[in-house]
């Protein structure tokens, strides 16, 4: 089963439009399709749409920004109803502090050098609500402050460099709540990526998994081999389920494409198996 079960459209931080992505995915061989927009249900109608035209399955998601131990995290909710009140209007909530945010980046950017950070970055947010580090890095890109995105991911907006303004998005058991109130399963997105110790892994994942948490994500577009055989000994040790994601942001600017994933490692379960999700799905497997 090619299943792709995160990536993100212009309704958040990505360069398509749901329906390019579903086309997308489809060329790529991609059968099961989840779109995982930041902290928005908005893309969810014209995807689901685009991938029944396609010949794909899909499956309603979303990828929740998560404060927890002053880290953030990202929780990626799968099989959400996405006209659940309770999990819209919390993130409507989280969303809200994105603007006020972008300002205070744009403030320290500003001192460096950068021109019109705010409006530059604002240029490049399909959707001026979900303005995030995402659009910024492309304005720094753009005026030479690094070659690509991920440069500027090692040198700007991170915390302990410049660009980075501390943010409290929402707590781990809030965003955990709101995408099972929605009827939909919770997910640890790539935690390989989180700058926290072994033992912060082990609480964050002992923690999750008490709040009903059902799987991380093995294969990401952010882990190398070492960090999938890594996190698929996690999800045996844990009991979660794992799933199979490529973070897909934008062509020529992500480093995996949609479907092109490696494929799970043996010995764990696929997260499409979850029963939430696979009595939803036509033909698995
Ligand atoms: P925000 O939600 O505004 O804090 O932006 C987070 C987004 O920044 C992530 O979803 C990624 O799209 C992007 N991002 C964060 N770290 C990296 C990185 N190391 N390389 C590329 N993109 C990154
Ligand atoms: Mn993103
Ligand atoms: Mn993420
Ligand atoms: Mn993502």
């Amino acid at each position: 089963m090619n299943a792709d079960l995160h990536c993100h459209s212009c309704h958040s931080d990505g360069l398509l439009a749901p329906a390019a992505l579903a086309l997308r995915a489809a060329r790529n061989g991609v059968e099961l399709w989840a779109l995982t927009d930041h902290d928005t249900l908005g893309g969810l109608e014209e995807a689901r749409a685009a991938a029944g035209q396609a010949g794909l399955q899909f499956i309603d998601g979303v990828e929740v920004s998560v404060t927890w131990q002053g880290v953030t995290l990202h929780i990626v909710g799968l099989g959400i109803d996405p006209s659940n009140e309770a999990l819209d209007s919390g993130l409507t909530r989280v969303r809200s502090g994105r603007d006020a945010r972008a300002l205070r980046m744009a403030t320290e950017l500003e001192k460096l050098g950068v021109c019109n950070a705010y409006e530059n970055a604002m240029r490049h947010a399909g959707n001026p609500s979900l303005v995030g580090r995402s659009h910024f890095a492309r304005v720094l890109v753009e005026q030479g402050y690094a070659t690509d995105v991920h440069a500027v991911f090692r040198n700007f907006l991170v915390p302990g460099r410049p660009g980075h303004v501390d943010h409290r998005w929402t707590t781990l058991a809030q965003a955990v709540d709101w995408i099972h109130a929605a009827g939909g399963v919770s997910v640890i997105a790539h935690p390989g990526r989180y700058r926290i110790s072994g033992a912060q892994i082990e609480q964050l994942f002992g923690e999750f998994r008490a709040m009903g948490g059902a799987g991380i994500e093995v294969v990401s577009g952010s882990h190398g081999e070492a960090e999938m055989r890594v996190f698929a000994r996690y999800a045996r040790a844990f009991g979660f389920l794992a799933s199979r994601a490529s973070d897909f942001h934008a062509p020529g600017e992500s480093p995996v494409d949609l479907g092109m994933s490696a494929p799970l490692p043996e010995g764990v379960e696929p997260i499409w198996c979850a029963p939430a999700l696979a009595d939803r799905l036509v033909c698995l497997n």
